[in-house]
């Protein structure tokens, strides 16, 4: 296998793993939707969805380049796009099969003229604001929506979801909100109407508020071995990304050395800078500049200076052993005791982890691994490389 000067490695096992804890958090009747827009949260949406096919029930996408790129794949589970989608994108919505998200009935309307028109049937999830504040129709008018696309002809209904803003923080609303979605549906269900699917729970939401469990989960962060900031840690999910680089170059430079753009670090003592080959052109966060650190050799070694675009510096001047240029820089990940989280790089870059995860940019190639063996390299142009190619 091909040495590369920085890779991201994702452990297929642990997101199996993690997909296993999730199963196990919800009764047999329950399906799981997994989340998988934004690449999979930076994951490689493809393998991914490869890896878990399986044993999940639908997946979850923002955007209808998101949905196609599954289903071009081969991916066969449906799949829902969550986020609204333009009128212009409709047919492409319908003839790929996917389900779309409606919030009005002017959108409602164009997915059935589509689908007439095509000779299909298309369905649709109903979106409803119980305080997400976002998208969706509100509590007051979902009844009506619910009526008029009913009517519509090659159109149906087959899911009603709401989303929840603060289920890491404040299950007391999110239960609230729960509460209210419950009356929606028995107030529709009292018209003699039944909708099959009916879902509200995130990653949070899935260990902390149980009654949002309804038909379907909407689980994403937590299949990738993280919690949303402030969530229950009770599933033991684990990370399933690492990040990982090569030393490219060894500098020992004088006291008085001021190092990277702005001249923000000055040496105060002769110090051995390594160079590392990633920066926030690689959606290493320029905000970890004279803050973050990177374990060299089991080592927790400081960020020194700007991250500049292409390149970070690194003090390893601490370091015991003799590291090399070629040798090995763990980012996010473990070494020996040392470990440095996404949410360490979050908290360091001031923002979240979802955040870190999906702009973690193509310039890194993604390492797919089982049982500990690289089984595809896949790099940012797309080419991908199976074991034992270079
Ligand atoms: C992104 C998203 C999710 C998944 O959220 P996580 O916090 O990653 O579990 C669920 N539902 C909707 C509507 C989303 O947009």
């Amino acid at each position: 296998m091909q040495e590369l000067p920085t890779w991201v490695e994702i452990d297929l096992d642990a997101l199996i793993e993690n997909v296993e804890l999730v199963r196990r958090e919800v009764t047999s009747d329950v399906q799981i939707m997994m989340t998988v827009k934004a690449d999979a949260y930076g994951h490689g949406a493809v393998q991914v969805a490869r890896a878990v096919e399986d044993r999940v029930d639908r997946f979850g996408v923002a955007t209808i380049d998101e949905a196609i790129e599954l289903s071009t794949a081969g991916i066969e589970k449906k799949i829902l796009i969550l986020s609204p989608i333009l009128a212009k994108e409709i047919p492409m919505a319908v003839a790929g099969r996917f389900i779309t998200t409606v919030s009005s009935y002017a959108f409602a309307r164009e997915v059935s003229a589509c689908a007439v028109a095509k000779s299909t049937e298309a369905e649709v999830h109903i979106e409803v604001d119980t305080g997400m504040g976002r998208t969706g129709v509100m509590p007051s008018d979902v009844d009506d929506l619910l009526g008029r696309v009913t009517k519509l002809a090659g159109i149906r209904c087959g899911g009603l979801f709401t989303h929840f803003p603060v289920s890491e923080s404040d299950p007391g609303f999110t239960r609230k909100q729960v509460r209210e979605f419950r009356k929606i549906v028995e107030r529709i269900e009292s018209t003699g109407m039944s909708i099959p699917v009916l879902h509200s729970a995130n990653s949070a939401a899935i260990p902390s508020v149980p009654e949002s469990h309804m038909t379907m989960v909407r689980p994403g962060l937590s299949i990738y071995g993280h919690y949303p900031t402030g969530a229950s840690r009770r599933l033991p999910v684990r990370p399933v990304m690492s990040w990982k680089c090569r030393i490219v170059q060894i500098r020992h430079v004088p006291a008085g050395t001021p190092i990277s753009y702005g001249k923000s670090f000055v040496t105060k003592r002769t110090t051995k800078v390594a160079v590392i080959p990633v920066g926030y052109g690689h959606g290493y966060p320029f905000r970890l500049s004279n803050r973050g650190a990177v374990i060299v050799e089991g080592h927790k070694v400081p960020i020194i200076g700007r991250v500049t675009m292409d390149m970070t510096m690194v003090d390893l001047t601490d370091v015991a052993g003799e590291p090399r240029p070629g040798d090995e820089v763990v980012l996010v990940g473990s070494h020996g005791p040392c470990e440095i989280t996404v949410d360490q790089i979050a908290d360091w870059a001031g923002t979240i982890s979802y955040e870190i995860l999906t702009g973690i940019s193509k310039r890194v190639p993604r390492k797919y691994l089982r049982d500990g063996e690289v089984q595809v390299l896949k790099s940012l142009l797309g080419v991908t490389a199976k074991k034992g190619s270079s």
